[in-house]
């Protein structure tokens, strides 16, 4: 979310003739930062500190904190750091381009711009001068649909930091997504908190904005995340009757643990979880389905633990993101009782992800013979010749190719399967 609230900021800021330039160079640095996960805050810390040498001797560069860490530090950053002039929260990145051109106006001026008020949503003008994003993947992009959540979560700092749930307007979405077309994007993924609950504000819902997005022309659609509760039939019948909609689905579960669940605040229970999954791939062949898993939450016993393990062997997800709980200042999970040392967390992880690797190689190998078409958006992290392409299901596939395949759908047959990703050759 975070970056691609910067790639919109970035956009703004280039049609205005704001130029990019390497670090020594700037005048202004513009930091955006997540807030989600405490040491993602502490880098910021240390980030900012970074400036202060050369702030001594140049006055310079400026720093401007925005995201949804802002809205967390931006207070004590701004009167701790000299060189800090502004601080927005996520909400307010509407009046960021003119109280950025403020500061560099007059050196006396700091701006501050956070969201005290969670349903407020100063919106920003991103296509000034008819442009689509500046973005760093030519053939994908990210198209936000909704700000915000309501849900509360013990424990997610989202909504006390990116406010209330409120949906985009439907035309701004196509809008957005006709401009990324015309640039030569191809794959689309509508982005939010939490899609499903999509229009309810609005009197629309989620299922008809897929129906609509795919009668656009793309290729490629995809969405996160998923809340298990608000996810429907109607969604899926929208993901079955319709080609361009990728068979691949985030459904965070966070525990295998109904209990855990309940003190977790969310809204379901783990039979329920796996009837949308059975709903799901009843319709959907080859689902790629990924989930989210938080281990070591306040009070979770030997037995709510082996319940998220047997949720694992159960559904048998393709991926999990995974994390040890960790308590998130302003939550009411970071004062609940029965917190668990440090060491059970990381040790109860690292049984979670050595089971999860297991089941992941065991679905990837099953893959081996199959070709898929994969669009091809990259080079592969390691290797020479190597490019690198996604699977309608989400797969990462690295294969031998010529950067001319860049942007394109090929087909590739899988000749060998590792636990993140899948290795494969060009079919003509
Ligand atoms: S639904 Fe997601 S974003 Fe919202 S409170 Fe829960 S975890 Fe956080």
């Amino acid at each position: 979310m975070n970056v691609y609230d910067a790639d919109k900021v970035r956009t703004v800021l280039t049609f205005r003739g704001w130029q990019e330039v390497p670090e020594d160079d700037a005048e202004l640095v513009i930091i955006t930062g997540c807030s989600v996960r405490a040491k993602a805050e502490q880098k910021v810390w240390s980030e900012l500190g970074r400036y202060e040498n050369s702030w001594k001797k140049n006055q310079s560069p400026v720093v401007a904190l925005t995201g949804c860490v802002a809205q967390r530090l931006g207070k004590k950053a701004l009167s701790r750091f000299n060189w800090v002039r502004l601080v927005s929260g996520p909400r307010h990145i509407g009046l960021l381009p003119n109280s950025l051109e403020k500061i560099m106006a007059d050196p006396k001026i700091k701006i501050s711009l956070l969201d005290d008020d969670p349903r407020e949503f100063f919106n920003l003008d991103f296509d000034e001068g008819n442009t689509a994003i500046l973005r760093e993947n030519k053939y994908k992009a990210y198209v936000t649909i909704a700000h915000g959540c309501d849900n509360f979560c013990t424990y997610c700092i989202v909504p006390h930091v990116r406010g209330r749930f409120v949906s985009r307007q439907p035309d701004e979405i196509f809008n957005e997504i006709d401009f990324l077309i015309s640039d030569g994007v191809k794959e689309i993924t509508l982005l939010g908190q939490n899609v499903n609950s999509y229009g309810r504000d609005i009197n629309l819902n989620f299922a008809w904005l897929l129906k609509k997005v795919s009668e656009m022309n793309l290729k490629r659609i995809r969405f996160v995340t998923s809340l298990p509760q608000d996810f429907n039939i109607d969604i899926v019948d929208v993901m079955a009757a319709r080609e361009n909609i990728c068979p691949s689905l985030n459904l965070p579960i966070q525990s295998g643990s109904n209990r855990i669940l309940k003190l977790m605040n969310r809204k379901y229970n783990r039979d329920e979880y796996f009837e949308k999954v059975n709903m799901t791939r009843e319709k959907i062949h080859d689902l790629g389905l990924t989930t989210d898993l938080i281990v070591g939450f306040p009070g979770e016993t030997e037995q709510d633990f082996e319940d998220s393990l047997d949720a694992l062997k159960t559904v048998k997800f393709d991926l999990v993101h995974s994390a040890a709980y960790s308590e998130r200042e302003g939550t009411p999970a970071a004062t609940m009782q029965g917190a668990l040392p440090v060491e059970t967390r990381l040790k109860r992880l690292d049984t979670l992800n050595k089971i999860q690797d297991g089941i992941t190689l065991e679905i990837n190998k099953n893959l081996v013979g199959r070709t898929f078409e994969i669009l091809v958006d990259g080079d592969a992290p390691k290797g020479e010749n190597l490019l690198q392409g996604r699977t309608p299901s989400d797969k990462v596939v690295i294969f031998e190719g010529a950067k001319n395949l860049l942007g394109k759908f090929i087909n590739v047959k899988i000749t060998e399967a590792e636990a993140w990703c899948l290795h494969g050759e060009v079919i003509e």
